[in-house]
């Protein structure tokens, strides 16, 4: 609340108060002629068995919706690569859906990691989400000697071993390493020169600096689709933890609005879709109608802003766990 605000409640009678308030336009309803939204689903590799039945849990409860594809990433220095790669490939042989791996240039050769990209070929997976990775924790990334360097040299190396499909990240807020905003958008048109034909961006909580990211890019030659990467918050704590480190800002209002509930996980989680429903309501009012939903491994919060988007199982789909 500003000062005019705090003047204006402070001063008004009630009925007044509501009556001179500013007037705000609600989130427009979809119509019924809006187009459904093509969702992508990323996950992680869970490190033990329980977990492993876990991602198994949330890729069948998801599966039913439909996703244009379902991600998994890899781990800081390819340190999951070998869970990574067994989880693709049995997603797309065994689950029959379109997987998609992440693969980065950390810590190896640019022969390591064809052979890696070549096996994901043989084994039938058809999309890389081709990154640069980071360094672990406290570490500056330096390119590995014989390595590919960053993520457009990488782009480049697959579109010579295979006609993959290719997404790569963008920065609505700018990388944090990036010399300047300018100089991360030639960044992303290269990656997407090189042959990418879809960006995924890192997650963000302003609706705004998503929307004039995409004049900018658009404005630096960019046509290929940038799909908004939104993430649930459920674990404010962490979440803020963490985007320090990954250049996504965290506005006041959402820390406000997990504010003591520390201890409340339902409420937590209740308090998570509504904020995660605004978002994606309002990129979907704006005309936006593909998201990439960073699941963390959770379905449910992402199965019901899903539906809120107006996206339904499919009957003839894996029945949920
Ligand atoms: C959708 C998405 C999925 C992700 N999945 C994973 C994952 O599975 N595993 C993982 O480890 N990480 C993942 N990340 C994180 C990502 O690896 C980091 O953000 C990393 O720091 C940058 O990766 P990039 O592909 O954007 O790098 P790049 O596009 O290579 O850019 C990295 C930085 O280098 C700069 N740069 C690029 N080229 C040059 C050059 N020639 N000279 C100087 N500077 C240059 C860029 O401006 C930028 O600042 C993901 C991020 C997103 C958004």
């Amino acid at each position: 609340m500003n000062h005019q605000d705090a003047l204006h409640a402070a001063v008004l009678a009630p009925l007044e108060r509501w009556l001179t308030a500013p007037r705000v336009p609600g989130i427009p309803a979809p119509s019924t002629t809006t187009k459904l939204p093509a969702l992508s689903f990323e996950f992680f590799p869970p490190r033990t068995e329980a977990l492993e039945a876990q991602f198994w849990a949330c890729i069948r409860r998801l599966a039913p919706l439909g996703p244009r594809f379902v991600s998994v990433t890899y781990g800081a220095g390819g340190s999951t690569q070998n869970r990574t790669h067994a989880l693709v490939t049995k997603l797309a042989a065994e689950m029959a859906l379109p997987a998609a791996a992440h693969l980065t240039c950390v810590g190896a050769t640019r022969e390591e990691v064809d052979e890696v990209a070549r096996q994901y070929w043989q084994a039938g997976v058809r999309h890389i989400v081709a990154l640069r990775g980071d360094m672990p924790a406290g570490i500056a990334y330096a390119p590995h000697p014989g390595g590919y360097a960053y993520a457009a040299d990488l782009v480049a190396g697959l579109r010579r071993i295979a006609d993959f499909e290719i997404s790569v990240a963008a920065y609505p807020e700018t990388h944090p390493a990036a010399a300047s905003p300018e100089a991360d958008l030639d960044n992303l048109k290269r990656k997407l020169d090189a042959g990418a034909t879809r960006a995924i961006t890192q997650y963000f909580f302003d609706t705004e600096t998503y929307l004039r990211f995409l004049d900018r890019a658009l404005a630096a030659g960019i046509t290929a689709p940038i799909v908004p990467g939104i993430l649930p918050v459920t674990n404010f704590a962490q979440v803020a933890r963490f985007s320090a480190a990954c250049g996504a800002s965290v506005p006041a209002w959402l820390g406000h609005m997990f504010e003591g509930l520390d201890d409340d996980p339902e409420t937590r989680r209740m308090v998570a879709t509504v904020v995660a429903a605004e978002q994606v309501r309002l990129l979907q009012a704006n005309g936006i109608d593909e998201f990439h939903f960073y699941t963390l491994n959770r379905p449910d919060l992402v199965y019901a802003i899903a539906h809120i988007l107006g996206v339904r199982a499919k009957p003839d789909a894996a029945s949920p766990a």
